[in-house]
C-alpha cells in the first residue's frame, strides 16, 4: 500500500485565486453585460522586450544547426547568463560573486518553494505577515509548519506588518531558524531601508538564522537609498540566500527564468554542530532534481542586460509605475488610505469604515465592477486590506479610478 504525504492534507482546500475566480464568475453569470476590470492577479500585461525576442529567435536557429545545437545544459545554468547577472545586477552595487554562487532556474516560485529540501524538517520558520503564500505552503507540505490553528500555523512565527508599524516588521524577541523576507514586498508594496535591512542581517548573524530573501521586485525600486540586494548589507553573505526573477522585471512570467544566489559562505549546522555550506547542498539538489532552464530562455534572459534590453525594461517598469502613481493619487483623492505603490507595483488599500477584506472585495466587484485581491488571503494581518496591482493596461487603470470614484461618492 502506498501511503500519501499526509502533510498535504493539512493545506486548506480553498486557494485564494480560485475563490476569487468563483466569485467573479458568479457575478459574470448574473451580470452578463457588465465589463469587469481586473486589478487582482499579479501577472504582467506588457510584452517581452524586443531584445529578448530577437535573442530567442537567434537561439532557436542555433538549435537547427549541427555545430550550434545545444542539448542538456548545465543544471546550474549557462555561465554566459551567470556572468551577465553578476556583472549587471551585483558588481555595480559593490557585490562580488562567483558564477558558482548563481543558480539559474525556471522562476523564483520554484526555488523559494524547493529550498526547504536542503533544510531539516524541524527548523522553526518566521514570515512577515501578510506574505506570498508559497513560503508557508511549501513548509506545510513537508510538515515544517505544524498544524493550522485559527488561521495560523503552529510552528510559524508571524511578524505582523501593519499600519501601526508602517508595515516594517519588528525584530522578534526570540530566535528563529529560517526567516523569509520579501522586499519590495508582495502584497503590501512596501520596502525596507538599508538601516532596517541591516537590523535583520544583524539579528540573523547574532541568532544563527538563515534569511531567505525574495527580491523579485527589485527592478521597481525608485528611491536610490533602498537596497536592491540583501548583499548590500555587510555580513549578509554569511546568512542569506537571495531569489530573483525575470518575471516581473522583463515580462518572463510565461517564458520562465529566474535565479538564486547561494554564497559560498552561507552555512547551516548538522545536529552535531558541523557547519555545512548550503551552496554544496543546493548544487547537489539541483543536479539531481532540476534539468536546467532551456538554452533559448537563457539567451532571452541574457538579452535583458544588453543596452537595448535595459532600455526596454526601464520603459516597461516606468509604464507600470506610472499606473501605480495614477492609481495611488486617484485612491487618495477619494479619501482612501493607500500604502505601497512607490517602489513596488502593488497598492495596499485600507478598506473604509473598518470593512473586512472580503466585504470590500465584493462591494468593489458588485458596485464598481473592479476586481482586487482580499488582503486576508495573504495572512491574518492582511485583514481589512485589498491589494491592487499596477500591472494592468493604462486605460484600465484610469477607467477603474473613474468607477471607484463614482462608487465611493454614491
Ligand atoms: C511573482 C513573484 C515571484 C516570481 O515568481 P516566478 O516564479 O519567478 O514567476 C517571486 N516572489 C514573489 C513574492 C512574487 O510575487
Amino acid at each position: 500500500m502506498a501511503l500519501v504525504n499526509e502533510h498535504f492534507l493539512k493545506l486548506p482546500n480553498n486557494y485564494l485565486f480560485s475563490d476569487i475566480a468563483k466569485k467573479v464568475n458568479t457575478f459574470k453569470v448574473t451580470h452578463p453585460r457588465t465589463e469587469i476590470i481586473s486589478l487582482g492577479i499579479g501577472d504582467v500585461t506588457q510584452p517581452l522586450p524586443n531584445a529578448c525576442i530577437e535573442a530567442m529567435h537567434k537561439a532557436v536557429n542555433e538549435l537547427a544547426g549541427k555545430e550550434t545545437f545545444h542539448g542538456y545544459g548545465p543544471e546550474q545554468g549557462y555561465s554566459f547568463l551567470a556572468e551577465a547577472i553578476i556583472k549587471n545586477d551585483f558588481a555595480p552595487r559593490g557585490i562580488q560573486l562567483d558564477t558558482s554562487e548563481v543558480f539559474i532556474n525556471d522562476g523564483a516560485k520554484s526555488d523559494t518553494g524547493n529550498i526547504g529540501d536542503i533544510l531539516r524538517h524541524d527548523n522553526s520558520i518566521g514570515v512577515t505577515d501578510p506574505i506570498y503564500p508559497v513560503y508557508i505552503d511549501s513548509n506545510v507540505m513537508c510538515g515544517r509548519a505544524g498544524v493550522l490553528e485559527d488561521g495560523r500555523w503552529s510552528n510559524v512565527v508571524y511578524l505582523p506588518c501593519l499600519e501601526e508599524n508602517d508595515f516594517v516588521p519588528e525584530i522578534p524577541d526570540r530566535r528563529i531558524d529560517i526567516l523569509y523576507l520579501c522586499y519590495p514586498n508582495n502584497p503590501t508594496g512596501t520596502v525596507l531601508s538599508k538601516q532596517e535591512l541591516k537590523k535583520w542581517v544583524n539579528y540573523a548573524l547574532a541568532n544563527d538564522t538563515l534569511i531567505l530573501y525574495d527580491a523579485a521586485y527589485e527592478a521597481y525600486i525608485q528611491n536610490p537609498d533602498i537596497p536592491h540586494s540583501i548583499y548590500e548589507i555587510k555580513g549578509a553573505k554569511k546568512c542569506a540566500i537571495e531569489f530573483r526573477s525575470f518575471s516581473k522585471t522583463a515580462g518572463f512570467t510565461g517564458v520562465r527564468c529566474g535565479y538564486t544566489v547561494v554564497p559560498k559562505e552561507v552555512t547551516a549546522a548538522t545536529l552535531t554542530g558541523e557547519r555545512i555550506p548550503l551552496n554544496r547542498l543546493w548544487n547537489r539538489r539541483q543536479c539531481t532534481k532540476f534539468n536546467g532552464t532551456s538554452y533559448i530562455t537563457q539567451r532571452g534572459a541574457e538579452a535583458v542586460f544588453s543596452p537595448e534590453g535595459k532600455e526596454q525594461v526601464k520603459e516597461t517598469v516606468k509604464y507600470y509605475m506610472t499606473n501605480a502613481r495614477i492609481m495611488k493619487e486617484g485612491l487618495e483623492n477619494m479619501g482612501l488610505k493607500v500604502y505601497g505603490g512607490e517602489n513596488a507595483p502593488y497598492l495596499w488599500v485600507k478598506a473604509p469604515g473598518g470593512m473586512n477584506s472580503w466585504r470590500f472585495f465584493e462591494q468593489m466587484l458588485y458596485e464598481a465592477n473592479v476586481v482586487g485581491t482580499p488582503g486576508v488571503g495573504f495572512g491574518p494581518s492582511g485583514e481589512g486590506y485589498l491589494r491592487l496591482t499596477a500591472f494592468g493596461e493604462r486605460s484600465n487603470c484610469q477607467e477603474a479610478m473613474v468607477r471607484l470614484k463614482r462608487w465611493l461618492k454614491g
